[in-house]
């Protein structure tokens, strides 16, 4: 029987481990398969204090590093199940939990169209830092128009032969900065107020077909259009608004027992220091609630 189990293993549910076995409480993180959340994938992080420039994975196992050294153990199993008698079940553990927090984070939205699902890994990707080396010198498309899809479209210009980047609208929502870069990129080509119709190939990725009829020959196709949460888990056990949890600034929940961390909880600001804020807020309430319930 665990005091806390914390599932999610990026910063939010890392900060909270940490704040939790600092307080004494018999801790673990179901980490899922990849420890770290989104965060790994990016290769500088400028923004989080002490650090002028880090990439994403080293943060992360700095902390992870920190975690173990408290003594909480991190297992790389997906949480499938979070039953009402206070147990989280993996594939092959069950883990009884006196607290629970809920850290899972977001995942990527897909496009919805047949083939997507089925040729990730076989020109489809969700990751251009991850992915994009593989299409060096090849032409690829990118789809989204916000920051993570400029963003993406410019380090993939300084790789690969040609970018298409497709929006459905002819204003993009990311920052000036980076719309400013992609327009004085002449490797970048726009297809604007267009979306993609279909992805076509037999074992991997040919073409994509637009709606306007336009047919892109590529090698690589990126699908960057924005984060969903991954309510599945959760979303029958404690109150929730288009799949975030709802909680207040306490980080609790409608449950007494569950609290939440990071950018699966409804707030207004997601970004790597609200997360590990949240995580410490999460993990100093579960203590509270633990030492009520004595
Ligand atoms: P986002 O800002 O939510 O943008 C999603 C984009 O995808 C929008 O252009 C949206 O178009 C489009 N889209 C959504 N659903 C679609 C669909 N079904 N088909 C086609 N297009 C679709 O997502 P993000 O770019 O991943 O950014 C997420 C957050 O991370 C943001 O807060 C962002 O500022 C932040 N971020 C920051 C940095 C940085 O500061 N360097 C880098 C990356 C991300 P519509 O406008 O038409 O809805």
């Amino acid at each position: 029987m665990y005091d806390v189990v914390i599932i999610g293993s990026g910063i939010a549910g890392l900060t909270s481990a940490i704040y939790s076995a600092r307080a004494g409480h018999k801790t673990i993180v179901i980490g899922g398969p990849t420890l770290g959340g989104q965060i790994i994938n990016t290769l500088h992080v400028e923004n989080y204090p002490g650090y002028k420039d880090i990439s994403g994975f080293d943060l992360i196992n700095n902390i992870a590093s920190q975690v173990k050294e408290l003594g909480v153990e991190i297992v790389s199993e997906e949480a499938k199940e979070i039953t009402s008698d206070k147990k989280v079940i993996t594939e092959n553990n069950t883990y009884s939990f006196k607290s629970l927090i809920i850290a899972t984070g977001l995942e990527n939205r897909s496009l919805g169209l047949e083939n997507e699902k089925k040729f990730l890994g076989m020109g489809v990707s969700v990751c251009a830092t991850c992915d994009g080396n593989f299409f060096r010198g090849r032409d690829v498309a990118i789809v989204g128009g916000g920051n993570t899809a400029l963003e993406d479209a410019l380090y993939l210009a300084n790789i690969c032969n040609k970018v298409y980047l497709i929006h459905r609208r002819n204003t993009f929502t990311a920052e000036k900065y980076y719309v400013d870069k992609v327009y004085a990129n002449s490797k970048i080509e726009l297809c604007l107020s267009e979306e993609v119709k279909s992805i076509n190939g037999e074992d991997s990725l040919q073409s994509i077909t637009l709606t306007s009829g336009r047919e892109l020959n590529i090698d690589g196709l990126f699908v960057a259009i924005g984060k969903v949460p991954n309510s599945k888990l959760y979303e029958n056990l404690v109150e929730t608004d288009n799949g975030y949890i709802v909680s207040n600034e306490k980080c609790t929940t409608s449950v007494p027992y569950i609290f939440v961390a990071g950018d699966c909880r409804k707030k207004s600001v997601r970004q790597l220091v609200t997360a590990a804020s949240d995580g410490a807020v999460a993990a100093l309430s579960a203590s509270k609630y633990l030492e009520r319930e004595k």
